[in-house]
């Protein structure tokens, strides 16, 4: 496996025959590890870029306690066959200082974007450029950030990208919460509580209402619980059981 930190670098690497991009900021677990299984089933060649992008964190805690562990990563990568990961930094992909960026302004108004202010213009921002930087045919996103991934197939689209923005199902923990990295950070009273988030959240017999009602109950800072798109959606914030962090945590069902 092969890594590398510019696209002039990538220009003289590009392997011929079809490459699939899975845009990551690292921390990788299963559910990313679906993305790279599946470009490598539909592409000849897998790439993945583990960047912890500042611009799309609108809270500085969040970013600085953000999970960094890099050499796990390309471990668990090179098992499953990614022949070549981009790790930037922000000197390389933000040569503007992000004088320059992407702002959609209807579908990432809401939900997320409502309650993280400029997270959609960092997310487009660097998936246009890593886009560009990558020329990859296509690009695999996980249901799990499923505005996010509404908002990159819009935006492609919009800007006649030629990647391809496919879709890819939640990967889940057995007791049914959504595989993510900020899961991490969970002590375990707060990872024991979290199941009741992911089953508050997909037990559809309960209004919107109703769940965010039961979900304060139990501790949770509710950002909005909503049905859009065909889903249901939402996003907590953890209590701090046993002085554990608050962690945001989204998910989204599909109804
Ligand atoms: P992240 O590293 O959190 O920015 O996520 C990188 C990509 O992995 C995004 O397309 C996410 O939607 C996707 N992803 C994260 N968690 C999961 C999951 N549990 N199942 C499927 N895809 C996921």
């Amino acid at each position: 496996m092969t890594i590398f930190h510019t696209p002039t670098e990538w220009r003289a690497l590009r392997p011929s025959g079809t490459l699939g991009f899975v845009p990551t900021m690292g921390a990788l677990h299963d559910g990313h590890l679906a993305l790279v299984k599946t470009a490598l089933a539909q592409c000849e060649h897998a790439a993945v870029s583990i960047y912890v992008n500042p611009t799309q964190f609108n809270n500085p805690e969040d970013f600085a306690k953000y999970p960094s562990t890099f050499e796990d990563d390309c471990r668990l990568l090179e098992e499953v066959g990614c022949g070549f990961v981009f790790a930037p930094t922000y000197e390389t992909l933000y040569p503007d200082s992000y004088r320059y960026r992407v702002t959609e302004t209807e579908t990432s108004t809401v939900l997320e974007g409502a309650h993280r202010p400029g997270h959609f213009d960092g997310v487009l921002t660097v998936v246009l450029k890593l886009f560009n930087c990558l020329q990859a045919d296509a690009a695999f996103f996980g249901e799990k950030d499923y505005q996010q991934l509404l908002l990159v197939k819009e935006m492609a689209e919009a800007l006649h990208h030629p990647t391809k923005v496919i879709a890819c199902p939640t990967v889940r923990e057995p007791d049914g919460i959504a595989m993510s990295s900020r899961n991490r950070r969970l002590n375990p009273a707060q990872r024991a509580l979290a199941t009741q988030w992911a089953q508050t959240l997909a037990n559809t017999t309960l209004s919107c209402d109703a769940a965010t009602q039961d979900l304060t109950e139990l501790g949770f800072t509710v950002d909005y619980i909503a049905e859009r798109w065909g889903r249901r959606l939402g996003a907590v914030h953890t209590p701090p059981l046993d002085n554990g962090p608050v962690v945001r945590l989204i998910d989204n069902i599909a109804l």
